[in-house]
């Protein structure tokens, strides 16, 4: 049976994150009824930033989760800051249309702003760098791509650049890569203390925040939505359902929009000062075009981390670290063989076409979820977008995406067996292009 997210598994064991963020400000759990203008379902960076921006209006918002904030992706991530969807400016303009598809590129690329503004506004404390974002070409077809990319982010006014072979080893540490290009508008961040500061902002604007809100139900109550949770009600005017890869129940047919992937983030030991400098030394982060891609960063106090490059919708198992520990051996085999002092999962949501899904559940309820890899900026862009619509200033068709149409899909029982057959397959895909890009040098 795959996992269920959402169960899966309590509390934050083995995350560097939770070893080094500052710590959650008191927020109650959640004990009594309420009734409130805007309910939110999951804190993560959707449901904080949806809370933080109606909060910023003045409007009356409670944000919900099941667990705390943070909990779910929006703690396990790789902390990469970067203003991109998964595809190119114009393959979003094909799909969207001109007017729309230039505006979501518009709003996209801001992402980086919002969040690193957002981070100095409120004094969030989470190792902000702007260093800008390496992403590395693993075969000679992807740096054509990349190539492409730069030229059309360019011709948009955005500061990308191409950096050759010998540059993309100098400033990665890594010669495994046919070139890169670098984002400068991208950067890091610790992602946990992130929303935990984000979870800060929500209250000193006026918002509330519940913890152990595990929402169960969401019914119609006269002209808005009542909401039943193991120790109580919330009656809300509209709800925002914010709980991505981590998606329960609660909404019949939610859950089977995306396939849920788990994927794996590895941190070492600190490395000595020699060590450490070879990787990353200018404090960039990288990441490739690999399908399975690999995340690597270099931490302030010497640790290496790395993340993706293999995923599963079962259980956590000792394959997929050791899938990505072998990263490191191939990225990075100056370091020798490396210990691992902190390792764990967390859940993406894969949507088919690798677009984000907004979807109008019923007048009054809307919901975004579905950015895979990408959700450090575009869940924040994202909660915004909510906020607006929650404060009745756009029409959900008046947002930066458009809006898709509900359906389940319909290979969703076979989600166990598509997630690790893609990922077999990808493997072997990547794999083999690496092969041919070696054989190249
Ligand atoms: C391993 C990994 C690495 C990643 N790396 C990056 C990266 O480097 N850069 C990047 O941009 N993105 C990255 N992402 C993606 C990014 O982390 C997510 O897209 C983003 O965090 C999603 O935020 P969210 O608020 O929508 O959902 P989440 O952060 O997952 O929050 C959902 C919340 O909903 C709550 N919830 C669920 N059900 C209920 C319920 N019934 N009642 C109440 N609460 C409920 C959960 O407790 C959870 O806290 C990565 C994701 C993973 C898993």
């Amino acid at each position: 049976m795959p996992a269920q997210p959402i169960a899966d598994p309590p509390g934050m064991s083995g995350n560097y994150w939770a070893a080094t963020a500052a710590p959650l400000v008191p927020i109650p759990e959640f004990d009594a009824s309420a009734k409130v203008e805007t309910a939110v379902i999951g804190a993560g960076y959707t449901g904080l930033s949806a809370g933080l921006h109606l909060a910023e209006r003045g409007r009356s918002v409670l944000v919900l989760d099941a667990n705390e904030p943070g909990w779910g992706a929006s703690g396990r991530n790789n902390g990469q800051v970067v203003a991109a969807l998964k595809h190119e400016p114009h393959e979003i303009e094909a799909r969207f249309g001109k007017e729309r598809g230039s505006e979501l590129i518009r709003v996209v690329g801001g992402g980086p702003d919002l969040v690193f503004g957002l981070i100095e506004r409120y004094g969030i404390a989470c190792d902000a760098r702007r260093s800008g974002i390496i992403t590395a070409a693993h075969s000679t077809a992807s740096l054509s791509d990349l190539k492409r990319r730069v030229e059309i982010w360019v011709g948009r006014g955005a500061p990308l650049r191409m950096l050759s072979r010998a540059e993309a080893e100098a400033k990665s540490g890594t010669g495994f890569y046919a070139g890169a290009c670098i984002d400068p508008r991208g950067g890091a961040i610790n992602p946990l203390a992130y929303a935990r500061g984000l979870a800060r902002a929500v209250i000193e604007q006026g918002g509330a925040i519940r913890t152990k809100a595990h929402v169960r139900s969401v019914a119609r109550k006269g002209g808005g939505w009542l909401l039943t949770l193991d120790r109580g009600t919330v009656e809300a005017e509209r709800v925002i359902i914010a709980t991505n890869a981590y998606t329960g129940d609660f909404w019949p047919g939610l859950k089977k929009t995306f396939l849920p992937a788990r994927t794996p983030q590895l941190v070492s030991a600190p490395l000595s000062d020699n060590l450490r400098r070879a990787v990353l030394p200018d404090g960039e982060i990288m990441s490739d075009t690999r399908y399975l891609t690999v995340g690597v960063r270099m931490h302030a106090d010497g640790r290496l981390h790395l993340g993706g490059g293999s995923g599963t919708a079962y259980g956590d198992r000792d394959a997929l670290y050791r899938q990505l520990a072998e990263q490191s051996r191939i990225l990075f085999p100056q370091l020798g063989e490396l210990s691992w002092g902190y390792r764990w999962t967390g859940f993406m949501a894969m949507t088919p076409d690798r677009y984000p899904r907004l979807f109008e559940l019923a007048p009054g309820v809307a919901c975004v979820l579905g950015y895979r890899g990408r959700g450090i900026c575009t869940a924040t862009i994202f909660g915004r977008e909510l906020a607006r619509w929650a404060a009745g200033e756009a029409g959900i068709d008046e947002l930066a995406m458009p809006a898709s149409r509900f359906g389940a899909l319909p290979y969703y029982p076979l989600r166990g067996l598509l997630v690790e057959g893609a990922v077999k397959y990808y493997t072997m895909r990547d794999r083999a292009a690496q092969r041919r890009a070696l054989a190249a040098t």
